[in-house]
């Protein structure tokens, strides 16, 4: 069992995403967060990277995380082009003037990083489809230059080629998902260093659940698998982050799944390459000094 959650969200709880952040409306649920902490305590995972919210949650979580022994670093909120995928837990840019601002104010709420939605989201119904859209190619490298400018890390949200290898080009610090991904594109991971958070889990747990489509499902599992094998074979730098808090992946327990889901693949590597991984995290999604 790995002590490092690379990839969650204090704000969801693993069942509902709209009724997890109807909670915190008027305010963080301290409550919530606290039990949160709990349980990746009780689990010894003492490393933590949310994946940000715009309700202050994970802000809060940060301040209190040392009580329970976990160190957590958070991008505050993600950050979205307006009309695309990841108003959910981010704020909107229309121009780069916007979000040069969204930048700034990351600075001043001390971001540990920036996190930026490149493309939208797998489809359960449609195999290979990814829908709610994202930035254009030109934009992510962008986006990219500006944040490395102030100092930052750059987590990107991201899945397809078409979104993940501009963003590779632009040396993003880590791609999240990745799903649908080519050979060109993790050679492409391979050589610029950016570490792949696959949330493997996220998709693993979907299968023969009622409303997704079994075989749809089988087939991004499948895909995603020969990804990270072949990843693991090009020497990608691979994190172990199960998204946790989405549908069906309970903090604390989340972690365990992803960590078991990678092990099927990785045999005997598992912990070389996982540790590798979670330790570059570690050490690049600071805040700039
Ligand atoms: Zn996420």
């Amino acid at each position: 069992m790995p002590g490092f959650e690379c990839h969650g969200h204090t704000v969801l709880d693993g069942v509902y995403w709209k009724a997890a952040l109807e909670r915190h409306r008027s305010g963080p649920d301290m409550a919530w967060v606290r039990s949160v902490l709990s349980a990746y305590r009780d689990a010894n995972i003492t490393y933590f990277r949310d994946g940000g919210d715009n309700l202050g949650v994970s802000e809060a979580a940060r301040e209190l995380a040392g009580e329970y022994g976990v160190r957590l670093v958070t991008p505050c909120f993600a950050i979205h082009k307006r009309g695309c995928y990841g108003k959910m837990v981010g704020l909107a840019w229309d121009t780069l003037t916007d979000y040069r601002a969204l930048i700034r104010e990351l600075k001043r709420r001390r971001a540990d990083f920036v996190k930026i939605m490149i493309s939208g989201i797998i489809s359960y119904e449609t195999f290979g489809l990814v829908f709610g859209g994202g930035p254009e190619p030109e934009e992510i490298r962008e986006l990219i230059r500006i944040a490395h400018g102030e100092g930052f890390a750059v987590m990107a949200h991201g899945n397809t080629p078409q979104a993940v290898l501009p963003a590779l080009e632009a040396g993003v610090d880590s791609v999240e998902h990745g799903f649908f991904l080519d050979e060109e594109c993790l050679s492409a991971m391979a050589e610029t260093g950016a570490v792949w958070v696959p949330t493997h889990s996220t998709a693993a747990v979907l299968k023969g659940q009622p409303g997704y489509d079994r075989q749809v499902t089988e087939q991004i599992v499948i895909s995603q698998g020969d990804s990270i094998r072949r990843a693991a074979e090009l020497g990608v730098t691979i994190g172990c982050g199960s998204d946790a808090g989405a549908h069906l992946l309970p903090h604390g327990p989340a972690t365990g799944i992803e960590y078991c889901v990678l092990e099927r693949l990785l045999g005997e590597r598992t912990n070389e390459i996982l540790d590798k991984g979670c330790r570059e995290i570690e050490k690049r999604f600071v805040y700039p000094v």
